[in-house]
């Protein structure tokens, strides 16, 4: 007997009919002789429809209360699939994460998971319950209720499966597992059988949304075996994600090719090139809470430079009403910004060993005329910010030069 838990994100519990399926396949894995925690999404749909709702209140809908509302979603969905299971016949009970006591700091709309209360949990699964837990909430210190970022109950479920030390946590959705790409952008991508962490790290941190980069943390520190398959097909292993890179030896150099079109760019012109200027741009940008990602100095002339830098759309208003002042203060000519720009990053550990890598990528890009506005690079990942309209492209053709395409 092994415990398991399953997560099932919003596609697959996106209608009645389809909850009833995943309640029949709950049952399935309970029959073979397994204890089962289950963590659900909000029907799909559903949190963007309730934060739609929230701007049209408040442009910029107050933190607490946003998580207070966007929460519910996943409280309806716990209780349709507890009731199909109890009509199933079978013992369940729901759970929301305050119920759980899912603790997790106050950061709202993006809070972090500090302790799970898995004692309750525990006692349920002896008495033989199938257990529905609301995926992507929690409550702070104060009992406020708090979401732990989009995409969270893949949290959710790994810290569950951490906390409950379960045999393997299975992630339902609505690919048959982890891709070389997106296949929704490259039909002809490929579905890998195992991925390493480091990896699937790099691919959740770089925009492959098909986990969310604090469960792939958690499935990494507390050792959870991890695997993403489809709630939609009977049969298939979907994707391991693995500790060990031995597998890999046979593998292509890439493993996989990441996008993301969430940044925006910020370019200060004419910056005086002397020790402390980093520090004077970046610290009020950090002090504001304003995560930056990559950033690109340019070599000076005359003692001037350039400064270029990446934050989150949401942050680059914001970020640029920061900068104004800061650049007036250090004598800087201009602050210019885009957010029509997208990141496209090629990710493998091969390329540890192989060199020629970062050339193959940036001739590919050239053939197609693509321009790139920064670089930059760690062991395991290249990434690019290019203009947003060629994206796809950028991807497509990146995906063939590194030998990922599908055979026909
Ligand atoms: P869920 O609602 O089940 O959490 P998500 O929409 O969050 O599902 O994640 C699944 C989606 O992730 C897929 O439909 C796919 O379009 C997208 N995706 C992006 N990159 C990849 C990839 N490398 N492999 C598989 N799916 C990917
Ligand atoms: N419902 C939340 C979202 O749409 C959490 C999740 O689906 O993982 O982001
Ligand atoms: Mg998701």
């Amino acid at each position: 007997m092994a415990l398991i838990v399953q997560k099932y994100g919003g596609t697959s519990v996106g209608s009645a009919e389809r909850i009833k399926n995943v309640a029949r396949r709950i049952a399935r894995c309970q029959s073979e002789g397994h204890e089962v925690v289950v963590v659900v999404s909000a029907m799909s749909g559903e949190t963007n429809r309730l934060i739609a709702l929230a701007k049209e209140i408040q442009a910029h809908p107050d933190p607490r209360e946003l998580d207070v509302m966007i929460s519910t979603g996943e409280q309806v969905t716990i209780a349709l699939l507890s009731m199909a299971l109890l009509d199933l016949g079978l013992k369940a009970r729901s759970y929301t994460g305050s119920q759980v006591r899912i603790l997790t700091d106050s950061a709202y709309t993006k809070a972090r998971i500090l302790k799970i209360d898995e004692e309750k949990l525990r006692r349920d699964l002896k008495d033989g319950y199938i257990i529905v837990v609301a995926g992507f909430q929690g409550e702070d210190e104060n009992g406020n209720i708090t979401t732990l970022g989009r995409g969270g109950s893949d949290t959710t479920g790994v810290a569950l499966a951490a906390a409950l030390k379960a045999d393997e946590c299975q992630i339902y959705t609505d690919v048959d597992g982890v891709y070389t790409t997106d296949p929704r952008i490259v039909p002809e991508a490929r579905r890998l059988n195992t991925i390493t962490f480091e990896e699937m790290l790099e691919m959740a941190s770089l925009g492959s949304k098909v986990l969310q980069i604090r469960s792939v943390e958690f499935a990494g520190k507390y050792r959870v075996k991890l695997r993403v398959l489809s709630s939609f097909e009977e049969a298939g292993t979907g994707t391991l994600i693995t500790f060990e890179e031995d597998d890999k030896m046979e593998q292509a150099t890439i493993s996989g090719i990441a996008f993301n079109r969430d940044e925006a760019k910020i370019t200060i012109l004419g910056v005086p090139d002397r020790p402390g200027i980093a520090y004077q741009i970046l610290g009020p940008v950090g002090d504001a809470n304003i995560d930056i990602d990559m950033i690109v100095q340019n070599v000076g002339h005359d003692g001037l430079t350039d400064f270029s830098f990446t934050v989150h759309r949401n942050d680059y208003a914001n970020a640029l009403e920061i900068l104004k002042p800061v650049a007036a203060h250090i004598n800087a000519r201009e602050v210019q910004g885009g957010d029509k720009i997208a990141k496209v990053s090629i990710v493998g550990v091969g390329m540890r060993s192989h060199a020629g890598i970062a050339s193959t990528a940036f001739r590919t890009l050239a053939e197609e005329g693509i321009n790139i506005q920064m670089i930059s690079t760690s062991e395991i990942k290249i990434s690019v910010v290019i203009d947003e309209k060629y994206m796809e492209l950028a991807v497509r053709v990146l995906h063939k030069a590194f030998g990922l395409d599908q055979q026909p």
